[in-house]
């Protein structure tokens, strides 16, 4: 796999310093995975990476995800990150790229439901056009979520939002009443702090 594709990922970082994978390129999933990591940069703020064509589609979110369709998440795209850093849960050094503790947050495989005049149209080329809508089938997440793009770069902005669907709940309050790590179970502090 050409590694041109994780250019910008891999100059940001010093892979002799940080224990985050450098991304030699694993093979894709049988059923394409999203994750959510929990990030404790200098400001807290929730990772949301998508499985597309070999790589991870990324947006920070400072809010985090939601249940309740209602609710309008900011999503920030940062650079696209490698398969192998779904994975990825502990601490990045003080001093490196993006430092704090990193959890995984939510993970699981999800559908594309993106459509236009009822054809199905492929993940990679919705995101292109400034929208899509997928089905997320994690621990925490499920049902459909809507990524729409709503400002272009280079300050380019998205929005994630909860499609009205069964699993849609305004009550739960994910972010909030559920943690911590679905991998280890652990807070972030007890990632901070090496524990577990
Ligand atoms: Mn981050």
């Amino acid at each position: 796999m050409t590694k041109d594709f994780l250019k910008s990922y891999q100059e940001k970082r010093r892979f002799n310093r940080t224990p985050e994978p450098a991304g030699s390129g694993r093979a894709p999933s049988a059923q394409p995975i999203f994750v959510i990591q929990k990030h404790l940069a200098s400001h807290l703020h929730y990772d949301f990476r998508l499985e597309v064509d070999g790589v991870l589609k990324s947006w920070a979110v400072p809010k985090g995800p939601s249940t309740d369709p209602k609710d309008k998440r900011l999503a920030v795209p940062t650079e696209d990150h490698p398969l192998e850093y779904a994975g990825f849960e502990g601490v990045i050094p003080e001093g490196e790229y993006g430092a704090g503790a990193v959890m995984v947050w939510d993970t699981g495989p999800y559908r594309n439901l993106t459509e236009k005049k009822g054809v199905p149209m492929p993940l990679a080329e919705a995101l292109e056009h400034g929208h899509a809508k997928v089905w997320l089938e994690g621990r925490k997440l499920r049902g459909g979520y809507a990524l729409t793009r709503f400002k272009r770069a280079p300050d380019e902005n998205w929005l994630l939002v909860k499609t009205d669907d069964e699993e849609a709940d305004p009550s739960r309050n994910v972010v909030k009443n559920e943690p911590n790590s679905v991998l280890t179970g652990r807070s972030l502090e007890e990632i901070a702090r090496g524990e577990g």
